[in-house]
């Protein structure tokens, strides 16, 4: 379209600059625009956050990880969903430096939480197609783990359905180099991608999220396909974790389906990294040692 056209001409003018609004750009052009350079400023200015929400067992109820999110606080308009300047940061290639930087707070955050109990418990990080496909990024998640001092088993790469199934050679690749870095991975926003079982065979994953649509609608709807997903997931020896988690009776029907872990706002909202800490050295190390889950923590 003609706005896409605009856009990408201002982009290509203004890799570093103020980028320019041309006439033709329609408001959702400019907005995108005006988002873009505010973005380049943030990562200068160090202006996100990291927000970790809380994962639980489905049997014991116990703790076992959290999930980094990003967070940005932007100055006029307040904050601004992941879900509005993810994408934006793909597209430009921001979200390589947004993502190094995601990654070594994370696993920064992660090792301060395990550092003064006995406690290990992983963090979760989202990461894009366009980091996993960048050619240094398992280097970058050795390096960023060897400077924390956060043991490779504690950090679990997200990696969305979706975005795999784009290039799957590509993706299986970088998925193998990253296990043997001894990194853990899951499968984001699953049941959403197309993907068969053939794939999901060679996907090297050690668990997979079942997408909130279909967690949303149990115990109805969502009923046939998350039953699908936990068997097939178990089928290949593959943890299964249900986000989106809201209300009681879909927590019930998840522990009675034989789900292994839930996230959401019923057993957690995304808090700051203090809050979290807390939570971690409020955890009994008895019923942590009792962990009975399904391989989610070495
Ligand atoms: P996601 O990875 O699937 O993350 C889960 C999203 O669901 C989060 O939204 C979380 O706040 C939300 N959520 C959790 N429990 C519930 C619930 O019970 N109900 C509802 N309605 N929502 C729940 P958030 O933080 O807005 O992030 C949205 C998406 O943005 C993420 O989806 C992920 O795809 C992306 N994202 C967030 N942080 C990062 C990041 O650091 N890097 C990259 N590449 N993507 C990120
Ligand atoms: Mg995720
Ligand atoms: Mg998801
Ligand atoms: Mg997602």
């Amino acid at each position: 379209s003609s706005a896409d056209i605009a856009l990408h001409a201002a982009k290509s003018k203004g890799k570093n600059s103020a980028v320019e609004f041309h006439p033709a750009m329609t408001v959702e052009t400019r907005k995108r625009v005006r988002l873009e350079m505010e973005l380049r400023k943030a990562i200068e200015t160090n202006a996100f956050e990291l927000a970790y929400q809380p994962q639980f067992d489905c049997r014991g109820g116990t703790l076992v990880g959290a999930e980094a999110l990003l967070r940005w606080v932007h100055p006029t308009d307040g904050p601004i969903s992941p879900v509005d300047f993810i994408p934006i940061a793909e597209d430009s290639g921001l979200i390589v430096t947004l993502g190094q930087w995601v990654l070594r707070r994370a696993c920064q955050d992660a090792a301060r939480w395990n550092a003064h109990s006995s406690a290990s418990i992983p963090v979760a990080v989202n990461v894009s197609a366009h980091q996993l496909r960048h050619p240094r990024f398992t280097d970058d998640v050795r390096n960023v783990l060897e400077q924390s001092g956060l043991a490779a088993g504690l950090l679990e790469i997200e990696l969305t359905e979706s975005q795999l199934m784009a290039n799957i050679e590509a993706g299986v690749e970088a998925m193998r180099r990253l296990r043997a870095a001894g990194v853990r991975l899951a499968l984001d926003d699953f049941g959403t991608g197309y993907s068969s079982l053939s794939y999901l065979q060679s996907f090297p994953v050690n668990s997979l999220k079942i997408d909130r649509r279909f967690v949303r609608t149990l115990p109805d709807s969502g009923q046939p396909i998350a039953t699908a997903i936990i068997s097939m997931a178990h089928s290949f020896d593959i943890a299964v974790v249900a986000e989106g988690v809201e209300m009681p009776e879909q927590l019930e029907w998840l522990i009675e389906a034989g789900c292994d872990v839930v996230q959401g706002f019923l057993t957690g909202r995304p808090m700051p990294f203090e809050q979290f800490a807390d939570l971690v050295c409020k955890e009994p190390l008895v019923e942590r040692n009792a962990r009975t889950s399904f391989d989610i923590v070495e």
